[in-house]
């Protein structure tokens, strides 16, 4: 579709409108209307009302042979904060979002789960709101629901998330941040990852180089942090899958973290071991020695049939196994990862494997749905995939089980290429809020990476929740291309010592 912006150039909002409303349509920008064909018109344009200099927004959408029309305005931004460019980029994005969505929205008759809203974290809407505008978390969820058109249960949802990180923002001590170590290696990759190489089966040679490059990365890191007064309130190893290693190459990289860095302002010290098959009773006991509070499961289906599908090669007997000497080796915090929308997943597939993880009472519950990303397996062979109608049913189920389970949702993020346009939502039981999740979601401190992930230099917010700008420092995510530029990753820590000096 032609797309013809006028007094603006909010690409980016108005393709992510486009995608979610017509997603079959691709976005071709034009400077001219075109004499037939469909096209949209969004025309932005500078108004004073009662003194206030705001922009209004017109959108014409023209699709086949029939024609429907959106506005919206910005809202008044406070002239004096020190952040109104930052602000009023973001009003002028969301007035071009809002009036595209409303002419398309009356073009298609559709209802989208999260309507409007484009970006990952939906729930910053209503933290905004309740920081910014000091209106109630009901007056925002209102907002949420009227303004952006979001379902009673996605508003729902992230009503429960806002909370959570508003909990969050008062918990965190002023110099707290967080430490990531990512180990990009597992067993075997799955159909739907585009994160660990193709060749991740064959790359374990690269494994002791890996570990030998991360550790000086991590003398590095430790080095850049001494100026600072920062505190590591949250550890967090992930992947890959970081118990792919075997126990003494685990206990030697722990070993060298607990003598580098100083973890005793650290609340939580979670390992992401996900994959069943490489748990053992002695690896946990190597994490528990060294302080680890929380550790994941992650079977993503409990159907072997689906299992296979997805190129594991555990079942789910290996996912009853891994939680008994979890729990046997005295881990209080457990999580489980679900996928809705598998490839050769089945509503009441879905649901078995729900209710079998609820059975097993782990204190988080994280429910994915599936993304097709570019790279991985199911995209490129083009795997059929439960359509975004079952998904959706999929996720319904998900929502009352949890619930009724005593579960709540604490973190929520959306992604691109998901069934549906749906979300990825970690529900936690009473208390069991994983603070890490919570501060790299929803950008609350910095996140410092080690290995395969990336640094999040975030600035301070200020009291009304706004930040200013994130700086993120990219490792590679292969091991090859990690342990050759190792040198470079470590002349980049630079840049981090530079941002602790002068934040913290
Ligand atoms: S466990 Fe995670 S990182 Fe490893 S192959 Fe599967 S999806 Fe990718």
């Amino acid at each position: 579709m032609k797309i013809i912006l006028e007094g603006h150039s909010y690409k980016y909002a108005a393709e992510q409108i486009l995608l979610q409303t017509l997603p079959d349509e691709k976005p071709e920008f034009t400077d001219a209307i075109p004499e037939s064909g469909s096209y949209a018109h969004i025309a932005l344009r500078e108004i004073t009302i009662k003194g206030e200099a705001l922009a209004s927004v017109f959108a014409k959408l023209s699709h086949n042979g029939r024609v429907y029309f959106g506005r919206s305005q910005t809202r008044r931004i406070d002239p004096d904060s020190p952040l109104f460019d930052v602000i009023n980029d973001r009003e002028r994005s969301r007035a071009v979002k809002l009036a595209f969505f409303r002419a398309a929205r009356r073009c298609t008759g559709v209802e989208l789960p999260w309507g409007a809203t484009t970006g990952i974290r939906p729930s910053t809407l209503i933290t905004r709101m309740v920081l910014r505008s000091g209106m109630t978390e009901k007056a925002a969820t209102a907002t949420l629901r009227r303004e952006y058109y979001v379902s009673a249960a996605r508003a729902e949802l992230a009503l429960d998330a806002a909370r959570a990180e508003l909990k969050a923002r008062r918990a965190l001590a002023p110099n707290d941040l967080a430490l990531y170590i990512g180990i990009p290696f597992c067993p075997t990759r799955c159909a739907y990852c585009s994160f660990v190489s193709q060749s991740v089966e064959r790359s374990m040679e690269l494994l002791p180089p890996f570990l030998d490059a991360l550790k000086r990365e991590a003398d590095a890191l430790a080095e850049a942090m001494a100026p600072a007064s920062a505190h590591i309130g949250a550890v967090y190893i992930g992947g890959g899958t970081p118990t792919t290693p075997d126990a003494a190459s685990i206990d030697a990289l722990l070993t060298h973290l607990d003598k580098t860095f100083n973890f005793a302002a650290s609340t939580e010290y979670t390992v992401e071991a996900g994959r069943a098959d490489t748990i053992t009773a002695e690896k946990l006991a190597v994490l528990k020695a060294h302080g680890v509070t929380r550790i994941s499961v992650n079977p993503q289906t409990m159907s072997p049939e689906v299992l296979r599908a997805i190129g594991r090669r555990h079942t789910p007997e290996d996912v009853y196994a891994a939680f008994e000497l979890v729990r046997a080796a005295g881990f209080d915090y457990v999580n489980a990862d679900l996928i809705a929308g598998l490839p050769g997943d089945t509503q009441d597939g879905f649901r078995a494997s729900l209710e079998a993880l609820i059975a097993l009472a782990p204190e988080n519950i994280t429910v994915h749905t599936l993304s097709r990303k570019r790279g991985a397996r199911v995209t490129v062979e083009n795997t059929p995939v439960p359509p975004g109608t079952e998904v959706s049913e999929m996720l319904s189920l998900a929502s009352p089980a949890l619930r009724a389970a005593n579960y709540s949702p604490y973190y929520l993020y959306r992604q691109k290429f998901t069934s549906g346009g749906f979300e990825n939502t970690g529900w936690t039981t009473p208390g069991g809020d994983c603070l890490y999740n919570i501060i790299m979601m929803d950008e609350l401190r910095p996140v410092l990476a080690l290995g395969a992930g990336v640094t999040k230099l975030v600035a301070r917010p200020t009291e009304s929740g706004d930040y200013g700008r994130i700086e993120r420092l990219f490792n590679p995510k292969y091991p090859y291309e990690y342990i050759e530029r190792i040198d470079g990753i470590i002349e980049k820590k630079r840049r981090v010592k530079e941002f602790l000096s002068r934040e913290f």
